[in-house]
């Protein structure tokens, strides 16, 4: 139907997540990112606990894409760190808190 991608400007939290809701849509993202990794704002308070749960901070969408790369679901009554929110884990690694 249309042969541009969706342009997701940030790769933050919110950006990734929105990434993901268009690819179970069917459509390709384009996910710009002005640091050098995505995640780049987080990163600067990687030493900050979050006031939010894990259970709060995962999306679905996010979480039905990961799920099938052996990706662990964090415990959603454990508080991240920046940094664990802004790392993406590993296959079959659990994220660290
Ligand atoms: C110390 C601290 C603690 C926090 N704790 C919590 C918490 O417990 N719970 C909670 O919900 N929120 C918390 N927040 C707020 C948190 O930052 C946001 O919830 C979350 O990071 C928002 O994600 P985001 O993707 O919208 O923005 P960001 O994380 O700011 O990501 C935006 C991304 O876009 C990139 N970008 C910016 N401009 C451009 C551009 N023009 N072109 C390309 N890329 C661009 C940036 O480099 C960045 O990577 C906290 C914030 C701070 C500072």
């Amino acid at each position: 139907m249309n042969e541009f991608p969706v342009v997701v400007v940030g790769a933050g939290p919110v950006g990734l997540a929105a990434a993901a809701h268009v690819l179970e849509r069917g459509l390709k993202p384009l996910v710009l990112e002005a640091g050098p990794v995505a995640g780049s704002a987080v990163t600067r308070w990687n030493h900050v606990r979050l006031f939010s749960p894990w259970s709060e901070l995962v999306d679905p969408a996010a979480a039905r894409l990961l799920e099938p790369t052996g990706w662990q679901r964090p415990d959603g009554d454990k508080y991240p760190t920046g940094a664990t929110t802004g790392r993406p884990s590993s296959p079959g690694r659990s994220w660290s808190t």
